[in-house]
């Protein structure tokens, strides 16, 4: 008995410690194996997201990249840019003869505030294209009116307040609601048109009619839209063309929007991309506060 005892202890022994190795030969690296796999699946995919992660979290139709935030500034009666807002670089627009290709300045000179016009420099370069590309296509457009300081629409404004009696008629923003100011907008006429006052009858001008067709292809948008006055507060203005950059502008121009439409719509992604945990200063240079009044 004794015996048969002790032959059991010494196979239950055997058993355990087989077991045991087995656990310590078998398990353990087969979970440092496990363990490998998991950490190396995550590290692919954190690599491939982070570059990306900014695109992932902007839910809007332009990329973030695609859009320069100087381009896309709104200043109205609500977004006022400040005294001190210059656009950089400003160039002066050159004087060109009516029957030479590109942009025919009407002297180089505007004539509400006599000063040579000048422009930002990327819009100027995107007026000189498209008005050579109007030019290939039979239409002459000019230039009227272009970049305009603080000082020079508080001029203008106070000018017209005293000639209507003191009254705000909307005809002239007030300092700091022009687009003006942005160095992107400007009046661009038909040469039929040059030295008549401007007035909605315009836009049957076939040049308006190129222009609100084919802006966008340059970076451009008609700024103050027919169907659009009750949300911009500006009278329908087939002149006023605004340089904001080819993808926005072809969006804006595609769906039938206006800059403030846009400018909400870009808020909300913003919010989204911030609640989503997105990196707040990739999108702090779009986010707009107005200037004191
Ligand atoms: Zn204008």
């Amino acid at each position: 008995m004794k015996v048969v005892k002790m032959w059991i202890k010494q196979a239950l022994c055997a058993l355990l410690a087989c077991a045991l190795l087995a656990a310590c030969a078998g398990a353990q690296p087969a979970l440092a194996e496990d363990d490998e796999d998991l950490e190396i699946s995550i590290m692919d995919l954190t690599e491939e997201a982070n570059p990306d992660e900014t695109d992932l979290l902007w839910d809007f139709p332009v990329a973030l990249s695609d859009m320069e935030p100087d381009f896309v500034r709104l200043a109205n009666k609500h977004m006022l840019l400040g005294k001190d807002y210059i656009p950089q670089p400003l160039v002066t627009m050159k004087q060109r003869k009516a029957d030479k290709n590109g942009v025919n300045t009407n002297g180089g000179v505007n004539k509400a505030t006599g000063s040579a016009m000048q422009l930002q420099e990327t819009c100027a370069e995107a007026l000189v294209a498209m008005s050579e590309a109007a030019r290939e296509d039979g239409y002459v457009l000019y230039l009227k009116s272009a970049y305009r300081s603080w000082k020079t629409q508080n001029t203008m404004y106070y000018n017209r307040l005293k000639k209507n009696n003191g009254k705000d008629d909307g005809w002239v923003s007030k300092p700091g609601a022009s687009d003006h100011q942005t160095g992107l907008g400007c009046d661009v006429v038909p040469r039929s048109w040059r030295d008549k006052s401007m007035n909605e009858k315009m836009a049957s001008a076939p040049e308006c009619q190129w222009m609100a067709e084919h802006c966008h292809e340059f970076g451009f948008i008609l700024r103050y839209p027919s169907d659009k006055e009750d949300i911009t507060e500006i009278n329908y203005e087939p002149w006023h063309m605004r340089y904001v950059g080819i993808p926005a502008a072809t969006y804006i121009m595609e769906n039938g929007l206006c800059l403030e439409e846009f400018h909400e719509q870009l808020a909300a992604a913003i919010q989204q991309y911030l609640d989503w945990g997105g990196d707040p200063s990739v999108v702090e240079p779009f986010i707009q506060v107005s200037a004191e009044e």
